[in-house]
């Protein structure tokens, strides 16, 4: 991961638009890289699941080592600060017994907004910045979760386009390979899913004419963002070679922020809540002995 941190400082270093979330989602890779996350996610094989609309973890019960986890909190709560100055109240919010860092982090794995404002509410932080490190610091457990889930996602068939492990809507769309196929990925567990309706992602609008993309000339094949006006939302797609590691799929976002900023400012959005309404529950799971 060491060769990722490089690439994602050096995006920081050329781009301020995107210098904070770069180093913040260099610091959670790194706190990925240690193995034990995967501790605290069941077998997710033995729930014969994906079924229906209802992703793998809905109803799963992941357990976490809360110190660890205060910790990696604080630290992506510093990296944000030296960034912007509204983060500067997290730090003695993250550390003092008041947090519940069990309900911050059930609240953010099931990307609940209403449960994660009134937690900044109480606390009298700004909810935007609060829900960035909360989303940041659960990317270790949801990346392990991913892994976790990856085999049996091979095997599932899954037609909904939000994930079928964690119910996010994808960060983007490879086009992957020579074949086109295209492949939908989630920026919180790293989960891949084949799309194979031709339709919307988020609202499955299949009429092309409400259709369409915005691309910089230069780069229309490999790189778009498409759009529907039916629902308006929009999503980026890549041409790729091969899956994405989370790494690359994070860092090929980063990179691609000016359709973003393109799409948002043309009137469209990524959906504000998840395609599904997932219940997880978070539980205090033993002290991992250090791993050096
Ligand atoms: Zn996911
Ligand atoms: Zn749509």
């Amino acid at each position: 991961m060491a060769q990722a941190t490089v690439l994602f400082e050096e995006l920081a270093a050329a781009d301020p638009s995107v210098a904070a979330l770069a180093r913040l989602q260099a610091a959670a890779l790194e706190a990925a890289d240690d193995p034990s996350w995967a501790d605290g996610v069941p077998d997710l094989s033995d729930r014969r699941a994906p079924r229906g609309a209802e992703p793998l973890l809905h109803g799963a019960t992941l357990t976490i080592d809360v110190e660890r986890t205060r910790a990696l909190l604080r630290e992506l709560a510093a990296v944000l600060a030296a960034e912007r100055a509204e983060a500067e109240r997290l730090g003695p919010l993250l550390a003092s017994a008041q947090l519940d860092v069990l309900e911050l982090v059930s609240a953010s794995v099931g990307q609940d907004h209403l449960r994660l404002e009134a937690i900044a509410t109480a606390a009298e932080v700004d909810p935007g910045v609060l829900s960035i490190v909360a989303h940041t610091a659960t990317l270790p457990l949801l990346l392990a979760c991913g892994r976790r889930a990856a085999g049996t996602l091979q095997a599932a068939s899954w037609s909904h386009g939000y994930c079928p492990v964690c119910a996010a809507w994808p960060i983007l769309a490879e086009v992957r390979g020579l074949e086109r196929d295209l492949v939908l990925r989630c920026g919180r567990c790293a989960g891949g899913w084949r799309f194979e309706h031709l339709g919307c992602v988020f609202c499955g609008n299949r009429d092309h004419r409400s259709q369409g993309y915005f691309a910089a000339e230069r780069e229309r094949e490999s790189r778009r963002a498409v759009i529907c006006d039916h629902c308006r939302g929009y999503l980026k797609t890549q041409a790729t070679l091969g899956a994405l590691d989370p790494p690359e799929l994070l860092l090929r976002d980063l990179q691609s922020l000016e359709l973003d900023v393109t799409a948002v400012e043309h009137g469209y959005a990524r959906p504000d809540s998840p395609g599904w309404d997932l219940t997880v529950r978070i539980e205090p799971g033993r002290r991992a002995a250090p791993t050096r």
